[in-house]
């Protein structure tokens, strides 16, 4: 039932996209209009999305933080998963950018009408790191200051977990807390349709017919990274730590790749993932911890789009990143996919914080809206292929650690 309503979200949202090409199309040349009366609309949109940022970031960072009080009971198994998660997501904001960085001359600047944008000065090294730590709770919140509010999301789990029995009341608000921003995250993600339609209008009416050869292109570099990384980080570590050979893996991940890509959601894919690693070999045990946390905090496809849409994004305002800027997006893009839910969509709305994060304008995510769901089908294989890798990998380690200690005890 929940799949069905979701796949006609996904075919509503195509409709969106292409019923505002087709408008913006016949405004080329005559965009008033649609920057006057639809163009508010997708401001709408794109306002409830910037809403909605702050409260997911802030109670799913400390879900997750309070929910390592298991991990730790969980040990090793926790450490390694973390660990492979941690590694794996910041090379995949890296393979995102490079690729970006690579195809950056071929994407477009757009047409500065309409957009009233100046670029932020960049701050330097130091002054960001002094900047992360928040000198009060409220204005990281108000000002959407996203790499405050996970720090403080981190200190109030941290907090949380110390306070023992005493913290249970507050880890119980924030664990329902948690789930109702997910909720009015899934009515905003609803609206995609309409949101798409008018956002889309006036990029096309301002920018012509130009535009979406620049779409096609980036979309295009988006799944050359999204297979460069699965073949290139996958393989090697499967092949390094299990001996497995990548073809056999993938082929063996096909069923739960195949749903992950039509319904772009780790969380629906849960189930076949389940299935085919123990099929490749992964314990089962080992499998139903480090999958399901996966499905929550893995994101290697979503910090590949994330990186790579910061660079299309900046390039289109004709800005060009620095160095330590592309630094702030691998760090950003890595929490970010860790605060991704596995929703569809919910990679454009952690989008926000990662344009936050360098000073570049929200308003950027309007130019890949309009394709998300071509974007989040990719990331989500992605997603669910690196939290199966990962099942495998750990599950090959502890194998080898009982078996260690089976030798020792005889
Ligand atoms: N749809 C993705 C997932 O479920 C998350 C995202 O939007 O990036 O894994």
């Amino acid at each position: 039932m929940e799949r069905k309503k979701k796949m006609s979200l996904a075919v509503w949202i195509f409709i969106g996209l292409a019923l505002g090409i087709a408008v913006g199309l016949m405004f080329t040349g005559n965009p008033e209009f649609a920057n006057n009366y639809i163009k508010p609309f997708g401001t709408l949109f794109l306002n409830l999305i910037k809403f909605i940022v702050v409260p997911i970031v802030m109670f799913s960072i400390m879900t997750g933080v309070i929910s390592m009080s298991d991990l730790r009971k969980v040990g090793s198994v926790g450490i390694k998963t973390i660990l492979y998660y941690m590694c794996t997501t910041s090379f995949a904001v890296f393979v995102g950018l490079f690729f970006a960085n690579i195809f950056k001359g071929s994407f477009i600047q757009l047409s500065t009408a309409g957009l009233e944008y100046t670029a932020a000065e960049a701050p330097g090294f130091i002054e960001t790191l002094i900047n992360i730590f928040p000198d009060n709770i409220i204005s990281p919140m108000s000002n959407a200051t996203m790499l405050q509010v996970i720090v403080m999301a981190l200190f109030f789990g941290f907090g949380t977990i110390m306070a023992g029995e005493k913290g249970k009341p507050f880890s119980d608000f924030v664990e329902s807390a948690n789930e109702v921003s997910m909720k009015i995250m899934d009515s905003i993600i609803q609206l995609s349709p309409i949101g798409v339609f008018c956002l889309i209008v006036p990029v096309v009416a301002t920018n012509g017919a130009s535009i979406l050869g620049s779409l096609a292109l980036v979309l295009l570099v988006a799944y050359i990274a999204y297979i460069a990384h699965a073949v290139i980080v996958y393989s090697l570590t499967l092949k390094g730590f299990v001996g497995i050979h990548p073809i056999t893996f993938f082929k063996g991940m096909m069923p739960a790749i195949m749903m992950a890509f039509s319904s772009a959601s780790s969380v629906g894919a849960l189930p076949l993932n389940l299935e085919c690693v123990e099929k490749l070999g992964a314990r089962k045990d080992i499998a139903s911890f480090v999958l399901p946390l996966g499905a929550t905090i893995n994101m290697d496809g979503t910090a590949i789009y994330q990186g790579l849409s910061a660079v299309f994004i900046a390039t289109c305002y004709g800005i060009n990143l620095t160095m330590s800027q592309q630094l702030t997006i691998i760090l950003t893009a890595t929490l970010a996919s860790i605060g991704t839910a596995g929703v569809p969509g919910a990679g454009m709305i952690m989008l926000a914080m990662v344009l936050q994060s360098v000073g570049l304008p929200v308003e950027g995510i309007a130019l890949v809206a309009g394709v998300d769901r071509i974007f989040d089908m990719g990331r989500t294989s992605v997603n669910i292929t690196g939290d199966a890798a990962c099942a495998l990998i750990v599950s090959k380690l502890e194998d080898k650690k009982d078996a260690r200690i089976m030798a020792k005890m005889v």
